[in-house]
């Protein structure tokens, strides 16, 4: 595997999809050292690698600079659930400007190749839709999402200004939905929000009439993505969409997860957040044919697999009431 004996930093290592990455990379023969503030991340996360002794993990705010010696960053730092990223707005923006400032100079000391975890987001709420990449997006620039969607934006600015200027070997994903196993159990997204609410018996909260789309991606699919981007040559930049194209309103997908726990739980309405995108689905016209990548995992089994991780870890938190 391309990955072999390398040295990757993964920042946000001890997140949801960090883990998952770190996991993955691991098994590749890399080296991973993991880089978090464990902010929104977990040691739980990440506590079955510890024992690899190809695995070091550091405690390390990336707002900050960060010397080591790598061959390749996944820059994933950055609390990615609005109950997270809107706790201390400033804090966010300073994660994804100053971070990727930090990152990007880190790769370009060392000339490491640096793949930077965009969003969705980027397109605000869509006038376009589906969103393929060439869509410049709809954002507000003022409103309290703007914090993550205008961060991460001028962190992909950043990305292809350092490319353009100190010829950075820069490669940007626009990660749609994502989903799985080691999701924060209370971050407010809504496959976690939906499927603890279902476990514990109690209704399934849906914002506005539930007729919002998304389209969900199971987080091996989405890691597989990241790895095949890392791994193509020098001249790919992206920014590419990595995201399931399948799309399903907020309704359905609170009564599959109803229908998939065996619960009794109803659903309850309650009013829709600021700046809420109507609708989200990705164009990946351009990872099928760049990276030869679409997901695998749809959502019924994805699902599954992350209803059977809250339930294992039900007893942890105490959750109550199942059926
Ligand atoms: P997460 O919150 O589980 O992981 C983010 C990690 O970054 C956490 O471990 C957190 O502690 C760490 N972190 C936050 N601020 C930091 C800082 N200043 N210094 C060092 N570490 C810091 O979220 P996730 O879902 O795993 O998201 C990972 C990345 O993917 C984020 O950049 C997010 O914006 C992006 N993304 C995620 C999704 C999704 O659906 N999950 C969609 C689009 C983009
Ligand atoms: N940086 C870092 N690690 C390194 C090299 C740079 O964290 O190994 C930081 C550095 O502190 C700076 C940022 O990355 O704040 C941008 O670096 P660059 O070389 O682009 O800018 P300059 O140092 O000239 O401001
Ligand atoms: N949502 C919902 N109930 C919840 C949490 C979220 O209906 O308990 C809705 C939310 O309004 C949005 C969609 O689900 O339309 C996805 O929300 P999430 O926060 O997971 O992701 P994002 O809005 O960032 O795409």
């Amino acid at each position: 595997m391309k990955h072999l004996r390398q040295r990757v930093l993964v920042t946000g290592g001890a997140g949801f999809i960090g883990s998952h990455l770190c996991e993955r990379l691991l098994d590749a023969g890399a080296n991973v050292l993991c880089v978090d503030n464990f902010f929104t991340g977990s040691h739980d996360n990440i506590a079955h690698l510890l024992p690899h002794p190809q695995f070091e993990v550091m405690r390390h705010d990336v707002t900050f600079p960060l010397h080591v010696e790598i061959d390749a960053i996944y820059n994933l730092a950055c609390p990615a659930s609005p109950i997270h990223y809107q706790h201390d707005p400033v804090a966010t923006t300073k994660v994804s400007v100053y971070g990727a400032i930090n990152m990007l100079g880190l790769a370009k000391r060392t000339g490491a190749r640096i793949l930077q975890a965009s969003t969705s987001e980027v397109y605000g709420d869509p006038a376009v839709h589906p969103q393929p990449e060439a869509y410049w997006g709809n954002v507000n620039p003022i409103g309290p999402r703007s914090c993550y969607d205008e961060g991460k934006r001028c962190a992909e600015t950043l990305f292809f200004d350092y490319h353009r200027q100190h010829k950075v070997a820069i490669k940007v994903a626009r990660i749609f939905n994502t989903y799985g196993p080691r999701m924060h159990p209370h971050d407010g997204r809504v496959v976690s929000n939906f499927i603890v609410q279902a476990l514990s018996g109690k209704p399934l909260t849906l914002y506005g009439d539930g007729a919002q789309t998304r389209s969900f991606c199971y987080v091996d699919d989405l890691v597989d993505g990241l790895m095949r981007l890392m791994a193509t040559p020098g001249d790919v930049t992206g920014p590419v969409n990595l995201g399931n194209p399948e799309e399903f309103t907020m309704r359905d997908l609170a009564r599959l997860v109803v229908e998939l726990t065996g619960s009794r739980s109803e659903l309850t309405h309650l009013p829709l957040p600021e700046d809420d995108p109507r609708q989200r689905r990705p164009d990946i016209a351009m990872a099928r044919s760049l990276l030869n990548w679409s997901p695998t995992i749809r959502l019924v089994d994805g699902l599954e697999r992350t209803i059977a991780y809250f339930r294992r870890q039900t007893n942890a938190w105490g959750l109550q009431g199942l059926r």
